[in-house]
């Protein structure tokens, strides 16, 4: 009996020392460690929607020139509103970016998407700057690009099937679009999404957060900030938003979104 316990004393003591070293030399540091929910291939698509092909760099953020002249697309935006746009607004966000990051070479090195997905890994006392801030340089980033002077008509293709097939027809999906454009109080966005359901949805958000925020992939997105309009439209939002899609670049919509379904 006396040889049982030493036995069973014996065996519980080496497990706990077992299970202690195991602890201690566990060869997955903790920052690397998977996450509890493995991520879809939709969530992993949303560390890269700055570009079809590349997530936006935060190691410095830097201010893209605009991909056509100022003037270029006064079928709905004129000269002055595109410079102030892009010369002062976005040029902000992407100073504040840095200026928040200064202190902190870790996030630097990560995307600004990897920034907004994961906004909680961010310190609190620069999360609003970096929230407000990394939010504006990634939106205006995909803006810029989701216009062409070239644009405007009707998409072709995929998107325009799946446009058809969501909304009933483009005209009812742009009616739905520039209701939800109005209907945003204050400053923000209207989206047009692609959700973890893989359907098309139209959204909008607060400020400078991005759909990437609430897990979805921004396919074409309008700024209703007054600062987008207001030189030209005054007051009249709804009338901006109607001749927004005379600059709307259909071929670069129809990338992101092949790209968001993947
Ligand atoms: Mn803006």
């Amino acid at each position: 009996m006396i040889r049982f316990w030493r036995q069973t004393r014996l065996f519980v003591l080496t497990t706990i020392v077992l299970a202690i070293l195991l602890i201690c030399h566990n060869p997955v540091p903790i920052a690397e460690a998977q996450p509890s929910t493995t991520p879809t291939t939709t969530n992993r698509s949303l560390l890269s929607v700055a570009y079809p092909n590349r997530a936006l760099s935060a190691s410095p953020a830097q201010l893209a020139p605009l991909p056509y002249g100022y003037g270029a697309l006064a079928k709905a935006i004129d000269a002055e509103t595109m410079k102030l746009h892009h010369d002062a607004h976005h040029a902000s966000y992407v100073n504040n970016l840095n200026d928040a990051l200064k202190q902190y070479p870790d996030l630097q090195k990560r995307s600004v998407e990897s920034l907004l997905v994961d906004l909680n890994s961010v310190p609190e006392n620069i999360r609003t700057k970096v929230r407000n801030n990394a939010g504006g340089h990634l939106n205006h980033t995909i803006f810029w690009q989701l216009m062409s002077p070239q644009g405007g008509g009707e998409p072709t293709g995929a998107i325009a099937q799946e446009i058809k097939q969501t909304f009933g027809s483009f005209d009812t999906f742009k009616k739905q679009f520039n209701a939800a454009g109005v209907a945003r109080f204050g400053s923000g966005w209207v989206w047009l999404v692609r959700n973890p359901q893989n359907q098309l949805q139209i959204v909008t958000t607060a400020n400078q957060d991005n759909p990437i925020m609430e897990g979805l992939y921004p396919i074409l997105g309008n700024d209703v900030w007054e600062h987008a309009y207001y030189l030209k439209y005054r007051n009249r939002r709804a009338e901006y938003l109607d001749n927004w899609w005379n600059v709307v670049n259909w071929p670069q919509i129809s990338r992101r979104s092949q790209l968001s379904s993947k």
